[in-house]
């Protein structure tokens, strides 16, 4: 262990078991743990919360994640969890304090509705807190839906969160990018696919979010399923640029699925199943599962056309948007069914069997 490394640590009373040497992690470490930063984890480990913080699980440009291990007591019930269990392990997320990283966020703020009271421009530590702090508030939303995986969160303090750690006996549950899928079911990426959409579609209808930055990098493979993480840039699904993300979520899940031969839907089509307000939950997987039969036989050239044209047309920001006007403009121009889902009308989903 490096002389720097552990002086920090000491600082912070943690017992190091694992740590790597090279010069470019020992950087980020200390990008990372600056002073206040290092209270908040010497707080975490003195009030018996948490016992021993490892390695980096990943290093990112605005978070790194380390395992951690203790008996952390929950925050928001004040409870201790596993009680006369042993250790449980955690994810300790921290967020950089560095301003430059975060300048681009700020249209994931502005517009929100839970950030109006300002949005700290130019106090890099407040903003990083703010960060955090949504993204708790956010995995919180999607864990108590009940119909989305996704860690729960324990604790919270400034940038740092300690929430639950997906994956076995230290090892991190792999991306979805990394992740070895159908060794023994080749039709296992099909279901894969499905459930993320379906995740999306509860996010949007029930936890009222967009995820904002859905890939393959950020949805994690566990016991073969998915888990959806880094969630602190979703934004309410009334957001201004809600979406516009939403579009983007879905044309890089599709990619994703594409490229590993998945017969995706359209990404106009998948846009269309998140957002259909007429959709009953109970007709959710039977209403999947015919347009994913539909989309195995391929598309039309009409349908590319169509997507092409739908990945770059304006997407109204709010429904009130969604004015006779609007509608009659877009009538002209030939995509009036891309928003009939938004207007509660219904539109291109197959009819229920009668
Ligand atoms: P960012 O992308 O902003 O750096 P993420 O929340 O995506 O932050 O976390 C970075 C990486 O850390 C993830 O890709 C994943 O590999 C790992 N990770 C994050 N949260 C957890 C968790 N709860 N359990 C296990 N691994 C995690
Ligand atoms: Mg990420």
């Amino acid at each position: 262990m490096s002389t720097s490394y552990s002086t920090t640590l000491s600082k912070i009373d943690a017992k190091v078991n694992s740590i790597k040497k090279d010069k470019n992690d020992r950087a980020t470490i200390d990008q990372v743990l600056d002073p206040r930063t290092l209270i908040v984890l010497h707080k975490l480990v003195q009030n018996d919360k948490i016992d021993q913080i490892y390695g980096c699980v990943s290093t990112g440009k605005e978070a790194n994640v380390y395992l951690a291990e203790g008996r952390c007591k929950d925050f928001s019930t004040g409870e201790m969890i596993a009680e006369g269990e042993p250790n449980k392990e955690f994810a300790i997320k921290i967020f950089k304090t560095s301003i430059l990283i975060f300048k681009d966020r700020e249209r994931y703020v502005s517009g929100e509705f839970r950030f109006r009271s300002g949005h700290c421009k130019g106090n890099p530590r407040k903003m990083v807190k703010l960060w955090a702090e949504k993204e708790v508030r956010n995995l919180k939303r999607i864990c108590m839906s009940g119909k989305i995986r996704a860690p729960w969160p324990y604790y919270l303090k400034n940038n740092v969160i300690a929430m639950e750690f997906i994956g076995h006996k230290g090892d991190a549950a792999p991306r979805l990018k990394d992740a070895v899928i159908g060794t023994e079911d080749p039709q296992e990426i099909v279901s894969l696919y499905a459930e993320c959409v379906a995740m999306m579609r509860h996010l949007y209808q029930t936890c009222k979010l967009v995820h904002g930055d859905l890939s393959e990098y950020n949805l994690l493979y566990h016991d073969k399923q998915i888990w959806m993480i880094d969630v602190s840039q979703s934004v309410e699904h009334d957001h201004p640029m809600a979406l516009d993300f939403l579009r983007r979520d879905c044309a890089v899940l599709n990619d994703f699925f594409r490229r590993n031969n998945v017969f995706v839907l359209t990404t106009l089509r998948l846009f269309n199943y998140v957002t259909d307000l007429t959709l009953e939950e109970s007709r959710m997987d039977e209403v999947l599962g015919q347009l994913l039969q539909e989309s195995s036989k391929g598309y039309t050239e009409e349908e590319i056309q169509q997507d092409k044209v739908f990945e770059q047309v304006y997407i109204p920001r709010s429904l009130q948007e969604l004015s006779h006007v609007e509608i009659e403009r877009q009538k002209k121009e030939g995509t009036e069914n891309f928003y009939t889902q938004l207007t509660g009308l219904g539109g291109t989903m197959p009819e229920e069997d009668t």
